[in-house]
């Protein structure tokens, strides 16, 4: 991959992580990006405000798994990140967020069942919970890819949520999506009503249809 195609990855996933910043999705300095490389990966950094950061601000990360001094440090979630990457080839972009109602539901350790026909956009008819594991662990990496299998979206025990995507745009408007679902069921359980779940085979024709979108005709 050319300098010039990496500084646009580098732009692309600060203006993203700034995106996230702006819908409320990403409080305090919570969340992080990333996006893969032939060869590693390029990361949001530890620490650095979501406003201030700049794209020479993210962090390359090499297929070693090492990062040039003089960088700042990358995310304390770079095991989740290197993790999903390893285990799951097609996957091109990781978001991993704090918004906040899908932070509420993994704080009650429940996912999100198929409540809505929407839920299909994170691969399957559910969105599973992980169990918890201290941020930044291989354990919680470990746990994270279990609640992914077969999936592009899993919520975190106690933390957060994870989307996955087969490029940055992707794994944004799932990122996006699962916060909308979560504020939707929680309206739902705070309202005392019974969510009627789609069956099986309905998410199967919706999973589909998902699938189709944006291929040529
Ligand atoms: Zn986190």
């Amino acid at each position: 991959m050319s300098t010039a195609e990496q500084d646009e990855l580098r732009a692309a996933i600060c203006a993203g992580a700034n995106s996230l910043h702006a819908a409320g999705l990403a409080p305090g300095k919570s969340g992080n990006v990333s996006v893969r490389l032939d060869e590693g990966l390029l990361i949001t950094p530890s620490g650095v405000p979501y406003p201030a950061m700049r794209p020479k601000d993210i962090v390359g990360i090499d297929g070693a798994g090492s990062f040039r001094a003089g960088q700042y440090r990358p995310s304390t979630e770079l095991p989740l990140h290197h993790a999903i990457y390893a285990a799951r080839p097609e996957v091109r972009a990781v978001v991993h967020t704090h918004s906040p109602h899908a932070t509420a539901l993994s704080c009650a350790r429940r996912g999100l069942p198929a409540f809505h026909y929407m839920i299909a956009m994170a691969g399957g008819p559910d969105v599973r919970c992980s169990g918890y594991a201290t941020f930044g662990s291989e354990q919680l990496a470990t746990l994270a890819l279990r609640a992914l299998e077969g999936r592009k979206a899993a919520l975190l025990a106690n933390h957060g949520v994870v989307a996955l995507g087969a490029d940055l745009a992707e794994a944004l408007a799932i990122a996006a999506e699962i916060e909308n679902l979560a504020r939707q069921y929680l309206l739902l359980l705070a309202a005392r009503l019974e969510p009627v779940v789609l069956d099986a085979a309905e998410m199967q024709r919706i999973q589909a249809q998902f699938a189709d979108y944006g291929r040529p005709q």
